[in-house]
């Protein structure tokens, strides 16, 4: 039973998101007889058009205010034994089904889709790719954006519009923090100003029309060269970020990855200031399969793509992350952002 979000998009190309009224694919799962059927609200069955539904054999079951769109799932679904929930589903739709089905044990969806959702095919890369260098033509300007005197948030208002500028249909979230706000690591913006010598992480990103997101992170230097304390411990982060991106490749798993991050920034003394993964999946959602994470057994393979982003976070001081989306490739993986790595100095 799949709810419109990713996973829905991801099956039929369908935009949007859910509400009250139900939308609601019903897959039987393979060896049933009955045909995919997407139960809709008769109001928005004109927006399916163009969708390749016909192609899909996907029947389209629409209902009107009056009716009660779970009887309709019910008649479709026959009498299953488990049912599997989009895990996005709004929980007034999943006591919905449960209602229609009080026998039927719900387990999430989740982890049958993700197993498709993980693996991208040559398209999904080549999208991800162009927003990859979408992104990155947004780094390229912060120096029109980044400076003394402005505010995080009036740089986050035109960096954001740059990320629109530069491709993307909106900005899916800009996170400017100047000095000792890089500690936080999901500061968004604030209405502090920037000084001169400020440490500034800016992590930012969006989707492209298609939907696959962009996911980049650098940290600034502005005005000024920073202290040589900071940029020795940036110095260990780079070193870091760099090991972790060259350890990835085809059988080994996500948790051999981050810990080829995580080994030099302990080593330096740091380990207790890199104080989440190393990275996530990335596809249609930001965050998705597969985690970067101690304990995840996951073999890597070709076209998995995720995040490489440590970082180091000095309470009230300073932080610096650096992040690159990677896809794994045969022997070793593609860097899909390509700007300098370095402390730049703004
Ligand atoms: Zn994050
Ligand atoms: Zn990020
Ligand atoms: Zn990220």
């Amino acid at each position: 039973m799949i709810t419109p979000g990713t996973d829905l998009r991801y099956l039929l190309g369908m935009d949007g998101e859910s509400h009250e009224r139900l939308t609601c694919l019903v897959l039987p799962a393979a060896g049933h007889l009955a045909p995919p059927a997407l139960v809709v609200p008769r109001l928005e069955a004109p927006g399916l058009a163009g969708l390749p539904l016909d192609e899909l054999g996907v029947e389209i079951i629409t209902w009107t205010d009056d009716e009660d769109p779970y009887l309709l799932v019910s008649d479709l679904a026959g009498g299953p034994s488990r049912m599997g929930v989009a895990d996005a589903m709004p929980a007034a739709h999943v006591f919905g089904l449960r209602d229609i089905f009080p026998e039927v044990a719900q387990t999430l969806a989740g982890p049958v889709l993700r197993e498709l959702r993980m693996r991208k095919c040559p398209t999904e890369v080549a999208e991800l790719r162009a927003a990859g260098a979408a992104i990155d033509r947004v780094h390229a300007r912060m120096g029109e954006f980044l400076r003394v005197g402005r505010t995080e948030a009036e740089v986050g208002a035109d960096i954001a519009a740059a990320i629109v500028e530069e491709g993307h249909t909106g900005a899916a979230f800009v996170i400017v923090g100047s000095g000792p706000n890089g500690a936080s690591p999901h500061h968004d913006v604030s209405g502090r100003t920037i000084e001169r010598g400020d440490v500034v992480v800016i992590d930012i990103g969006g989707p492209l029309p298609s939907g696959y997101h962009s996911d980049c992170t650098r940290t600034y230097a502005v005005g000024a060269e920073p202290a040589a304390a900071v940029c020795a411990a940036y110095a260990v982060l780079q070193g870091a970020q760099e090991a972790s991106v060259a350890a990835v490749r085809p059988g080994v798993t996500a948790a051999s990855v981050d810990a080829a991050a995580r080994e030099p920034i302990t080593a330096a003394g740091l380990g207790e200031r890199f104080v989440h993964r190393t990275g996530h999946g990335i596809g249609l959602d930001v965050h998705e399969q597969p985690y970067i994470v101690r304990g995840n057994s996951l073999v890597l393979e070709p076209g998995m793509a995720f995040s490489v982003e440590p970082g180091v976070y000095l309470d009230g001081g300073w932080g610096a992350r650096i992040e690159d989306i990677v896809v794994v490739t045969a022997d070793g993986c593609e860097r899909l952002n390509t700007r300098p790595r370095d402390l730049v100095v703004l």
